[in-house]
C-alpha cells in the first residue's frame, strides 16, 4: 500500500486530510492513490446504474431546491440531537 503524498511539496497526507500538514496545500484538488484504490475496488451495479439513470432522464430528476433540502436535513437532525 502506498502512502498518498502531498502533489506540491512530496509530505505523505492522510487519504481523508484536506490539506498538507507540511505546506498547507489543499491536497482534495488530486485525488490519493490510496482513495483511487479504493474506489476501483467498490462493486459497481451497471444495471442499477442504468436504470436511474433512465429514471432521472424520464422524469427530470429532482429540482435543486430537493437536492438542498435533502442536504440540509441530516445536518438540522444532528444538531437537535446535541
Ligand atoms: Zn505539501
Amino acid at each position: 500500500m502506498t502512502t498518498p503524498s502531498c502533489p506540491k511539496c512530496g509530505h505523505p497526507v492522510a487519504a481523508d486530510a484536506g490539506s498538507c500538514a507540511a505546506c498547507g496545500c489543499l491536497t482534495n484538488g488530486k485525488v490519493p492513490e490510496e482513495l483511487l484504490a479504493w474506489a476501483r475496488a467498490q462493486p459497481f451495479d451497471q444495471e442499477a446504474f442504468l436504470a436511474d439513470l433512465r429514471e432521472v432522464e424520464q422524469t427530470g430528476g429532482l429540482e435543486l431546491d430537493a437536492f438542498i433540502e435533502g442536504l440540509l436535513e441530516p445536518e438540522a437532525a444532528k444538531r437537535d440531537e446535541q
